[in-house]
């Protein structure tokens, strides 16, 4: 049977890193890193996401920064309150979250966040600056999925992993990532010919289609490992895109839902705010070194 990594495990242990490196930045230039969420309506599913980022962000010496808005609210009122936290310096990340009412048009409000507090990483800039494998802030969910990899020590590079799901949320960054540490990619999505045939080739099977139990056993190789992306609250709680019990049985690696991913994406999301804020100083020394009054 599966070995079952345990991603509030690993979650802990990221944040446990992620504080230190808060605290050693809030020594070194007399302020915390701060994170600053952006809510708009009620959506009681992003309320809980919301309030979770917000208290895991405050226990890792993170400065809490959120602004409520009204469901009905105008893109103008969302493009001032993310230009009024871009310009505010005491703000190192800003994050939107997703969705936005109908109304409006959530991928360019993302774009409005200055590309060096994307702390999602979802602007078009940053996924762009991961498509050319540059240097830049990446989407917290596939950076998580990485971490918790790397933590099984389950190889990489030359394995085949088939990604279920192409959202730019998701499964597109997934699969940039995954290249970049060389990996082979396949990403399989809802026009898929025979999926089972096509997961069954995988060495490792990262599962985002927001399907749930869409993954059998019979989806999976034997020994593979498999990460359960999907959330889906259930008449028994939450549940993922993953039949546990059965692939449980087959697979030699599985994540669970609760506690896999989901506890993941939040550690990601505070490890991108402090290196948004160490990025942002370290800019800022240099600037101040390169500037005349510093030379004379
Ligand atoms: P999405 O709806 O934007 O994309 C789903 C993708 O799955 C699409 O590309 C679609 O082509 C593919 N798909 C749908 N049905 C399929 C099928 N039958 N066979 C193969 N492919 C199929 O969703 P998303 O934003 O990428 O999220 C996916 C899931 O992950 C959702 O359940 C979401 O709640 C969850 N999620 C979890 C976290 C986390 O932190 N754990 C973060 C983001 C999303």
């Amino acid at each position: 049977t599966a070995a079952i990594i345990d991603g509030a495990a690993v979650a802990r242990a990221s944040r446990a890193r992620t504080a230190g490196r808060a605290a050693a930045f809030r020594a070194r230039h007399g302020v915390a890193p701060g994170l600053a969420t952006v809510l708009v309506g009620d959506d009681p599913a992003s309320e809980v996401y919301v309030r979770n980022k917000r208290r895991a962000a405050t226990e890792a010496g993170i400065a809490d920064f959120h602004r409520h808005l009204d469901a009905r609210s105008a893109p103008d009122d969302l493009a001032g309150v993310i230009a009024d936290l871009g310009a505010d310096h005491r703000v190192s990340g800003i994050l939107l979250q997703l969705p936005v009412p109908q109304h409006l048009d959530g991928p360019a409000l993302v774009d409005l966040i200055p590309p060096d507090k994307d702390v999602d990483g979802l602007t078009t800039l940053s996924q762009g600056l991961l498509a050319r494998g540059l240097p830049g802030l990446r989407p917290c969910t596939p950076s998580g999925v990485i971490e918790l990899l790397d933590s099984a020590d389950v190889g990489l590079a030359g394995a085949h992993v088939v990604v279920v799901g192409r959202s730019e949320l998701v499964g597109k960054p997934m699969a940039q990532l995954l290249l970049g540490r060389d990996a082979t990619v396949t990403i399989a999505h809802s026009r898929t010919r025979n999926l089972e045939a096509v997961t069954r080739e995988a060495d490792i099977l990262v599962v985002a289609a927001g399907r749930p139990a869409l993954i059998t056993a019979r989806h999976v190789k034997p020994g593979a490992a498999v990460i359960d992306v999907g959330i889906h609250r259930t008449s028994h709680g939450l549940a993922g895109d993953v039949a546990f019990d059965e692939v449980s049985a087959v697979a030699g690696y599985l994540t669970p839902v609760p506690g896999g991913v989901g506890p993941m994406t939040i550690a990601a999301l505070l490890s991108n705010t402090v290196s948004a804020a160490e990025i942002r100083a370290a800019a800022t020394e240099s600037t101040d070194r390169r500037s005349p009054h510093h030379v004379l």
